[in-house]
């Protein structure tokens, strides 16, 4: 590595990609420097294992009318779906499938719910969630709508600020890219270079530039971009000299990431019947709430997904509770017998993986303001970029990206006016 450049970026997920991409266009010169042995972050799809593409992170082009990623898919020849299929379509609930009328009701429920939470935090004081759905309780619904906004926002409703959920614009257009939204990610920047294994534990920003501490020496550059998960950054997992800001990092810590994972199960033949892509919802008293997206084709694979403080105990519970769960849901819903077609398990720890930290930023009650802290520029060389970063499309991978290219363009104007 050349010892001096005008950016350093730290961390090749979305963010840092994007950020790279950007001064790569512009001829500046950069280096990326990611701790794991691939880019993409929260962005990674596997293409081979079960036969077929599925994303173990992000897997649906929100914001989709406005989402960057959807002209870059079209220049890529990546497919995606453009229906935005109902929350709930076939519910498994206790012991048997809901009547459409029902799960039509359950659906609504979930709906208006969101729309409550939404508005109060668009007028009201920034309070829990859950102090909202105690006023306008959801009924028979209340564990289906607690699963959702889980499923959401990572979190569950006493840790979701009213605020942060109203800021995020939710266009209703949610597309999930078939060819996997990871592999978009990487085919993207595929010309980016890159230094992979290389994680920075420290950075001194003490006198002119920064020094970043990375096990093949030190960087030095004169801005840094700063594209972690906010959980690596709140545990301390890079040092800093001087220390950051007390304001960083109470904003760090108000922008928790919580816990949604997924668990692929694929099968030796077709076990469901369904023809096209199909969305299930399995609710039992006493067992986690599964959301499944079912995969028709030549392999067909079932994906569950498991959110909020259920997903974590069923992580604490050690190896494969997470996936013993999800397999219960699925045979409880479509019968024992397809358990003995189960031919590849596979599940996420996006939680423990200590390189990330959990699944998406929520801000916790009362502090939905304290996005806006990462936004700010830290001594003229000191930037932070990621999803967390984003006032009104945060959580998200396009978000991310947009983060990247907009610190991209703050670092090199502080660094060109530095030199
Ligand atoms: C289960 C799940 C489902 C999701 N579904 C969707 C979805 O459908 N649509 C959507 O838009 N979004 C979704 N998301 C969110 C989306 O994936 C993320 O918001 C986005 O990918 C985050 O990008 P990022 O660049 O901010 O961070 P990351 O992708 O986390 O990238 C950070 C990078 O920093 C690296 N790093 C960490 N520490 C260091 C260090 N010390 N030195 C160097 N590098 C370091 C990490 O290895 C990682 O590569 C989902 C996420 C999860 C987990």
């Amino acid at each position: 590595m050349p010892a001096d450049y005008e950016v350093a970026i730290v961390g090749a997920g979305a963010a840092g990609l994007a950020a790279a991409r950007a001064l790569m266009d512009v001829g500046a010169r950069f280096v990326l420097l990611e701790a794991s042995g691939r880019t993409g972050g929260r962005a990674f799809t596997e293409t081979t294992r079960f036969g077929q593409t599925w994303d173990l992170g992000c897997h649906w082009l929100h914001a989709a009318d406005t989402n960057p990623f959807v002209p870059i898919a079209d220049a890529l020849g990546f497919r995606y779906r453009t229906t935005s299929t109902r929350l709930v379509r076939n519910l498994w609930l206790e012991g048997g499938w809901a009547a459409p009328e029902v799960a039509n009701a359950a659906a609504d429920a979930v709906d208006a719910a969101f729309d409550a939470v939404r508005a109060a935090g668009e007028t009201g004081p920034d309070e829990p969630a859950q102090a909202v759905l105690d006023r306008a309780p959801a009924g028979q619904w209340a564990d289906l709508v607690r699963h959702w906004f889980c499923l959401m926002t990572a979190s569950p409703p006493p840790g979701i600020s009213t605020r942060d959920f109203a800021a995020y614009r939710d266009t209703e257009f949610n597309w999930p890219v078939i060819d996997g939204y990871g592999a978009l990610v990487r085919a993207h920047h595929a010309h980016v270079p890159v230094e992979l294994d290389c994680p920075v534990t420290h950075i001194d920003w003490s006198g002119g530039g920064v020094r970043l501490a990375t096990p093949r020496g030190e960087v030095r550059a004169r801005t840094v971009i700063i594209a972690v998960p906010t959980a690596v950054l709140a545990q301390g997992r890079i040092t800093f000299a001087p220390h950051l800001p007390v304001s960083l990092a109470e904003a760090f810590d108000a922008l928790r990431l919580g816990v949604a994972e997924k668990v692929a199960i694929g099968f030796d033949r077709d076990v469901f019947g369904y023809d096209e892509r199909t969305g299930v919802t399995v609710c039992r008293s006493g067992a986690a709430t599964v959301n499944f997206q079912i995969l028709p084709g030549e392999r067909p694979v079932a994906i569950g997904h498991v959110a909020g403080p259920v997903a974590g105990a069923l992580l604490e519970d050690g190896a494969g509770a997470l996936a013993d769960a999800v397999r219960s849901a699925l045979t409880a819903a479509f019968g024992n017998d397809i358990a003995e077609r189960v031919a590849d398990v596979r599940a996420t720890n996006w939680a423990g993986d200590p390189l990330i930290g959990g699944a998406y930023s929520c801000a916790v009650p009362g502090l939905a303001h304290l996005r806006a802290r990462l936004l700010d520029t830290v001594g003229d060389r000191l930037l932070f970029a990621g999803e967390a970063a984003r006032l009104h499309d945060f959580s998200t991978c396009h978000g991310a990206h947009l983060s990247g290219i907009d610190a991209a363009g703050r670092a090199l104007r502080l660094a060109r006016a530095a030199a």
